[in-house]
């Protein structure tokens, strides 16, 4: 199956093949700055199955588990189409709101809960985990 998706000004294009390894809410602070919300909700996929086309800028910085995390975003509009960090480096994580269609998808873990804004309520029927947990997709 191939799904894909957009930035807001549309001069950036992906698709992505098959089925996320993970569907996940990140409540950390780097990404409620990226994102301007109170989470980041990506979907993770092996970077081989990704393929974007157009301009992109490229902003690192260095993650709570002193992880380097790389967003990539549009330079024209600023949405975020991918992120990846240096400790997982066969897989990226694509943000569910630049899908074309987003619904298809189903979260299953909340991360970074501690860093959740009370008025960002969180579904408490998925796996809830304070920090980011220990836990690698299979290769
Ligand atoms: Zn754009
Ligand atoms: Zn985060």
């Amino acid at each position: 199956m191939t799904r894909s998706g957009s930035c807001l000004c549309d001069s950036v294009q992906y698709t992505v093949e098959g089925d996320p390894v993970i569907v996940a809410h990140c409540h950390c602070v780097d990404c409620q700055k990226q994102s301007g919300a109170g989470h980041a909700t990506g979907a993770m996929f092996k970077v081989e199955n990704f393929k974007v086309s157009g301009n992109l800028s490229k902003y690192k910085n260095t993650s709570n588990n002193s992880n380097e995390v790389t967003r990539a975003f549009c330079p024209s509009c600023g949405s975020l189409i991918y992120s990846c960090n240096d400790k997982m480096t066969d897989f990226i994580t694509v943000p569910l709101g630049t899908f074309e269609d987003g619904n298809q998808f189903v979260p299953e873990v909340a991360i970074f809960s501690r860093n959740k804004k009370k008025w960002d309520d969180m579904d408490e029927a998925l796996h809830i985990f304070n920090t980011q947990p220990d836990w690698k997709p299979q290769s």
